[in-house]
């Protein structure tokens, strides 16, 4: 069913705890946790507790938890202190613009300059 954990998912697991993560903040629909390979020295993923395969899919499907995301990923930066400085938050979709992970996830990164446009 849509939305439901799904058994070979990793972030499924970062969700139930069954994986370890660095968690940063949570709300009642997502988890924020440090990416294992940091692009950045601000490198966080923001994703719904919910089982969607990427953006487009959760924005479809439930368009509030969407919101969740971009509200709790701005308080990431807010938290890291990139706010004023600025920060990217970014969406991989689908395998030929990098996505490895299909469970949806923000990227947050900041606190290092930024190029335009991404590679
Ligand atoms: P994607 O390439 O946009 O799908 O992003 C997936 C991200 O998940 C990559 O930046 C990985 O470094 C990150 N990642 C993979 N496994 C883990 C983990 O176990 N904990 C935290 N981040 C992870």
């Amino acid at each position: 069913m849509a939305g439901e954990p799904q058994a070979d998912c990793l972030f499924c697991k970062i969700v139930s705890g069954d994986v370890p993560a660095t968690v940063v903040r949570t709300s009642d629909t997502t988890v924020a946790f440090r990416d294992i390979n940091p692009q950045a020295p601000t490198h966080v993923l923001v994703i719904p507790k919910a089982h969607y395969p990427d953006a487009g899919a959760l924005a479809a499907a439930e368009p509030l938890i969407a919101a969740d995301v971009l509200r709790e990923a701005a308080a990431v930066a807010a938290d890291e202190g990139n706010a004023d400085t600025g920060y990217r938050i970014v969406f991989n979709t689908g395998s030929g613009a990098g996505q490895t992970v299909f469970h949806a996830h923000a990227h947050v990164l900041g606190g290092r300059g930024l190029n335009w446009p991404p590679g």
